[in-house]
């Protein structure tokens, strides 16, 4: 898969870890947990009950075929889905996933936490998600580019800037953003607020590739005093070196942490001295190394990574990845959550009773949406910001949200992650209320 930036593929459940119980994902489901939190917190929120269902449940739901011929000729069959989950505040946003593991309810799960974490950031979008279920891996890059079309091809009637705007998630980059803005401008016409997260040579954002990096790192920062942390001694760890979890290594070294482990889908590397994430950038991206391979550093299973004594652990993989066969192991003051729905509930119990803090994905991850804001409004005026304009109002936006639910969940004797539902939940509901949706 070529890529502007980098390419990696994000493995399936059981990941790097084999029959190893403390490296597989949660059985439960990303959804189960999502509806978890939610229905928690719509419960204390004493709304009523005839109306819950309304943001349960996705307000509509598209599942298509991508049949592509591949290279030696044979065709193949994939399954896409766009789930619109809620679109009280504004237009549908949310990433697009592409992994063999794809299915419905993980796309209803993200695009729930996409209507929650707009609202939460304040950005005025409602909540979406797509995915494929294709491992970029097996393609190459022609039959990749045949998926993207083909999707876009299918799903586009439900889309547009003013509609729904999908972004890049899990094994899709700027590249394959590139080609759904082209896709959609062959049948609609050149718009590049189509789609955001596309390569900056065609209108894409400073900034946004390292956006959600860079929002775990404010969060980190807003959140360290609370647990007695500098950022200049913290020690962390990092599941997942994708954009997410690359970037956030790199600019917490660009503070001084110091990260000692770190692992992908095919390894996982350990150094209490650590590790410098941007040779592992330069070693994995620009000499085609594998993360093992590392050099001035031990690998580990991806089962150890989990009991590294460290101050913060940054999952930025998958969903389903800190369980009740793992979070006892995390020996962290903090988790800041750069992926989508990575602890379980009964995981979430244990860190607490532990004594982590946890940012919520809601509130940590939210930076990518506030870059992609940032980049349709750039479109949408035919305008750019530069690098330092981006990142000085993504501070603001994420600064702010912190310091709102952090002042909830102390007013209310909550968690972050309770609080961050319950404002979000609230400015859903006053949002949809007032457009009159239940009248
Ligand atoms: P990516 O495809 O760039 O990277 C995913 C990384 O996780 C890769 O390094 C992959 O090798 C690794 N990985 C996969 N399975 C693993 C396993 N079992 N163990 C360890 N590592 C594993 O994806 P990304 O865009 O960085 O997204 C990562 C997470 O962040 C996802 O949960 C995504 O939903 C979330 N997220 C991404 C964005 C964004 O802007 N890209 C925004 C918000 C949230």
């Amino acid at each position: 898969m070529a890529t502007e930036t980098h390419s990696t593929r994000a493995d399936g459940r059981g990941g790097t870890g084999g029959d190893d119980p403390r490296a597989a994902r949660a059985k439960v489901s990303d959804l189960d947990v999502v509806r978890h939190h939610f229905d928690r917190a719509w419960d204390s929120l004493g709304y009523p009950d005839d109306i819950r269902q309304i943001f349960w449940e996705p307000y509509r739901e598209v599942t298509v075929q991508i049949p592509i011929k591949t290279s030696d000729g044979t065709t193949r069959v994939y399954h896409g889905y766009r789930i619109q989950h809620n679109g009280a505040r504004g237009p549908y946003k949310g990433g697009v996933r592409f992994h063999p593991e794809v299915d419905i309810d993980e796309v209803r799960a993200l695009a729930s936490m996409m209507t929650w974490k707009t609202a939460i950031a304040g950005v005025p979008y409602g909540g979406a998600k797509g995915g494929v279920d294709v491992d970029p891996a097996d393609l190459d890059d022609a039959e990749l580019q045949r998926v993207a079309r083909g999707f876009m091809d299918k799903i586009s009637k439900v889309l547009g800037p003013t509609r729904d705007i999908p972004a890049p998630d899990v094994n899709t980059n700027s590249q394959v953003m590139a080609w759904l803005m082209d896709q959609y401008g062959k049948l609609h016409g050149h718009t590049p607020a189509i789609v955001t997260g596309k390569p900056i040579s065609l209108e894409g954002s400073y900034g946004r590739e390292a956006a959600t990096g860079r929002g775990c790192v404010f969060m980190f920062q807003e959140a360290a005093p609370k647990v007695g942390l500098v950022p200049d001694e913290t020690r962390f760890v990092v599941q997942g070196f994708g954009n997410v979890g690359s970037w956030l290594a790199r600019i917490m070294q660009g503070l001084g942490a110091t990260m000692i482990g770190v692992s992908d889908a095919f390894g996982a590397i350990r150094n209490d001295a650590g590790i410098d994430a941007q040779a592992l950038v330069r070693h994995l991206h620009h000499e085609g190394g594998k993360l093992e391979d590392f050099p001035a550093a031990e690998p580990i299973s991806a089962g150890d990574l989990y009991e590294i004594p460290c101050d913060v652990f940054f999952p930025a993989a998958l969903g389903g990845m800190i369980h009740a066969d793992n979070a006892d192991l995390l020996d962290c003051k903090m988790v800041v959550e750069g992926a989508n729905n990575p602890t379980t509930f009964d995981a979430d119990d244990i860190l607490i009773d532990k004594g982590v803090l946890i940012v919520p994905d809601l509130m940590a991850n939210a930076g990518g949406v506030v870059a992609s804001y940032f980049e349709w409004v750039q479109n949408l005026q035919h305008f750019r910001w530069d690098e330092k304009e981006i990142n000085s109002k993504l501070g603001h936006i994420l600064r702010r949200t912190f310091h709102e639910v952090d002042q909830r969940a102390d007013h209310e004797q909550q968690t972050l992650r309770t609080a961050a539902f319950e404002i979000s939940i609230e400015r859903v509901v006053d949002a949809s209320r007032t457009r009159g949706y239940f009248d």
